[in-house]
Order: C-alpha cells, then structure tokens, then sequence
C-alpha cells in the first residue's frame, strides 16, 4: 500500500469511530470557557451601523433588523437578562459580509451562528414545517448521497413539476429553481476508477476537500482541480470528508454541523501532520474550515486544520508562478462575467480570478462588482426568501448582461446557481479554464 492511501484507509475507521462518538453529543452554544464568550466582543461596537449599510438583506427586506441588532445589541440583552433570541435570526442570510465590514472587528456572524444555533435549540418547533424544511436543506448530503445513486431516476423525479409543486406546497422549497442535476458519475466515483493519485510526491502533497456538490453534482470541477494540481507536481489525496456545514451554520444546525466539523478536522489533520495542505474547490467550504470550525467548535486540530486550508486558486497562487506558466498558454475560452461569491470577499479572494485570466491568451474575466449573488447557499430554495434572494440578485444579474460575456464565472456552487437562474448563461469555474490552459489533453 502507497503512503498516500494508508492515511485515506485509517480515516475510514476514524470516520466510523467518530460517528459513534458523537452520534447524540450536544452542541455547546453558549460554552462556560472564557475563551468563547462572544459577550466582551459585543463591547466593541461602537454603533457606527457600518455592518447594516453592508448587509444585502436589510437592503431589500424591511423588516429585518440587521447584522448591528442580531450581534452585538442581542448580546448585550442576554447579559442582562434571559433574553428570547428574535427569530429574525433565521432571516440572515449567513452571507458573511457583516463580518468584514466591521471596522471593530465585532465577530457578527460568530454571533449570528450562535444564537441561530440557541434559537433552533431551545426555540423552534421540531415539528414544524420550517424546522423540516431547514433539516432537509441544511442536509443536502445526505440527499445527495441517496439521489446519485440513481441519477437519472433523481433527475427525472426532481424535475418533474408535480413533484415541485409538491416540494413548495409541503415542504416550503421554492418551485421556481430548477434542482441541480446529479452527475452520471460523482467525483469520488471517478477518483476510485483512476486508481487515486497519479503523482506521488514527499514535498508537494495536498489534501482536497472537494465538499458536496464538486462532488454529486459538479464533479468536472473536482477533476479540473486534480489534473490541474497534478501538472504541478503535486500529490494530490481525497480523504473521506463530510458536508463543510455551511448549509448547517446557515440553517443553526449546530448539532449536524458539529458531527461533519469533528470527522473532517480528524481526517484532515492526521494528513496535515503528514505534510499535506488542505485546499477547497468551493469558497464557502473553505471559508467554513478557515473561519467558522474554530470560532466554534474545538476539536484536538481544528486550530492546524483552519491554518492550512486554502482556496485551490489562492494555494497555487501562493506556491507556484502561475504568471509565468500561463504566458505561454493560449486558450478559446472567451469572455466571462465573473462574480466574486462573498465568502470569497471574507477571505480576501475577490479579485483573484480576473487577476489570473489577465494574463492568459484567449480569456478574459469582467468583475460584475460587489453585490451579494443573494442566493447564499440554502437560503434563495426557502419559498418565503426567494423574492428577496432575487431582489439581491438583481444588481448582480444586471452587470453580467452589461459585459460583453455570455458565460459567467464564480468559484461558489450555489453563486452559479442563481447567476444560471437570473441570466440563463453557462456558469463555468476558474479551474476548468485554467485546466484547458495548463493541462495536456492526454491526461483527461
Ligand atoms: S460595523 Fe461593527 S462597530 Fe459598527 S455597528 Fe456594526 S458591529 Fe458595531
Ligand atoms: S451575515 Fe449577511 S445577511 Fe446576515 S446579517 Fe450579516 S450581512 Fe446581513
């Protein structure tokens, strides 16, 4: 056995061991350690209201009060008394961008997730509609799990409009979206077939955390990531992995998110003390390893986990002359409206794929600007929020049709989603064009 399946085979086991672990293990919301208490935190805003100009909700939704009143003015009614979480909570959209615009450094949607977490918990009627709805959604692994099995059956019962009248009507999923197509084949089917790495390598060793959807719906993206990564130099090993929970955070199924966080952070950390990176296809599942697993939950590693996690562009970036590579390669991509998804923002990554396909040869990517795409994961499938999620996303769907483009570009699965639903165009990923541009077509 190679060294880079050895540690794929213990994980299965870690995987098992920690299920069983953790199987009904409550989630710490409000924990004792000082450490955690997001309260002191709260002292540091000094009202400026910054965060609710920046928040895209509050923008076309009146009746949401806001990233100021959900953080800090929350946490300071519950150090005074036992205060009811507001259930506008659940009307945060968990895009983030609270976060990074706070000049306090406030941890708003530390904050959020916590009392969304608090609010499930202890508020919220397990029986009711939006509770099954929300488990459903924050869940879409396990859904998926269940429909690739049968892709085309799923694809056929999913897009049938009795069935979506069905979901909107009982389950309160919007029947305006169409479901995202399950591949004939998923990423880690394809990855078994072609017998795992084809590069093996001490010191250029990275571990992919391809999430759910690279995985079951778009597995074009897991492989442009492997070839791409592979023409590198690097080894590149896919351990077993659960849902990143960001769909958990959003939906405050703290419970859900806990258990993936604790057998992702296990099985990526023994790689990491093997000298491997962790790198993400998708800009949420990073954002969700860098910045929320420590924020909340303490696993032994998730402190090294969130250190050496990057967004394949940014790692390649960052380790390689990708400048130089790229002078030479020429491609017949075109143009793209490129959307830069807010988790992306938060991480500091907005600019870096129309910097990249500057200086490739037959590509060229136009920033839509700043505006939230406004579906944020689950949140635009909600029936109640789809109007809101297409009032966001108007301004972004405007710009793509003032380019020149007829293809869009964003690193998020779901930023595709509603760029495809409010334009109609093709929505590809920085990776697939760079895989054109660097890749023989031989390793295909
Ligand atoms: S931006 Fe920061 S300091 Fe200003 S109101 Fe919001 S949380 Fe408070
Ligand atoms: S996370 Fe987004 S939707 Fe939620 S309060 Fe902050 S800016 Fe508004």
């Amino acid at each position: 056995m190679s060294d880079a399946e050895q540690p794929t085979d213990a994980n299965d086991v870690r995987e098992e061991e920690t299920v069983a672990d953790d199987e009904f293990e409550p989630v710490q919301v409000f924990p004792e350690s000082e450490d955690m208490d997001l309260r002191p935190g709260s002292d540091d805003c000094y009202k400026c209201s910054t965060c609710d100009t920046n928040c895209p909700v509050a923008e076309v939704d009146d009746d949401f009060p806001g990233p100021k009143f959900q953080g800090p003015e929350q946490w300071r009614l519950k150090r005074k008394d036992d205060h009811d979480i507001d259930d506008s909570v659940m009307s945060c959209s968990n895009c983030m961008r609270c976060d990074s615009s706070c000049p306090s450094d406030v941890p708003l949607s530390q904050m959020h997730n916590t009392a969304r977490g608090e609010y499930v918990e202890k508020q919220m009627d397990k029986l009711s509609r939006e509770y099954v709805r929300n488990r459903i959604l924050a869940n879409y692994r396990t859904m998926a799990e269940l429909g690739s099995k049968v892709p085309r059956l799923t694809n056929f019962v999913m897009g049938n409009s009795l069935v979506q009248a069905f979901n909107e009507k009982v389950l309160g999923i919007t029947s305006e979206r169409e479901f995202p197509e399950f591949a004939e084949q998923t990423f880690r089917e394809w990855w078994d077939e072609r017998g795992g790495p084809q590069v093996r390598s001490e010191e250029k060793r990275v571990a992919y955390f391809h999430g759910c959807y690279s995985n079951y719906n778009t597995p074009a993206v897991g492989k442009a990531m492997v070839r791409l990564f592979e023409s590198f130099g690097y080894e590149v090993v896919v351990p077993k992995q659960r849902c990143s929970g960001t769909p958990m955070f959003a939906n405050g199924m703290l419970d859900d998110a806990k258990r993936a966080a604790g057998i992702n952070v296990e099985n990526f950390s023994g790689l990491i003390e093997e000298g491997y990176d962790v790198i993400a296809s998708c800009t949420s599942c990073s954002m969700s390893l860098r910045q929320e697993y420590p924020e909340l939950f303490s696993y032994d590693g998730t402190a090294s986990v969130a250190a050496h996690t990057y967004e394949a562009l940014e790692y390649l970036r960052l380790h390689e002359d990708l400048e130089a590579e790229l002078e030479d390669a020429e491609v017949d991509a075109g143009e793209f409206a490129y959307h830069a998804p807010c988790h992306a923002r938060n991480q500091g990554l907005a600019g870096q794929a129309v910097e990249v396909l500057d200086g490739l040869s037959g590509a060229n990517a136009e920033d839509v600007g700043d505006s939230c795409s406004g579906i944020s994961g689950t949140y635009g499938w909600k029936e109640e929020k789809y109007d809101t999620s297409m009032k966001i996303g108007a301004e972004m769907f405007d710009h793509m049709e003032e380019t020149e483009a007829e293809t869009g570009m964003t690193e998020c699965p779901t930023c595709a989603m509603q760029m495809e639903h409010g334009t109609g165009y093709e929505i590809r990923h920085p990776l697939e064009v760079l895989e054109e541009a660097l890749v023989d077509e031989g390793s295909h």
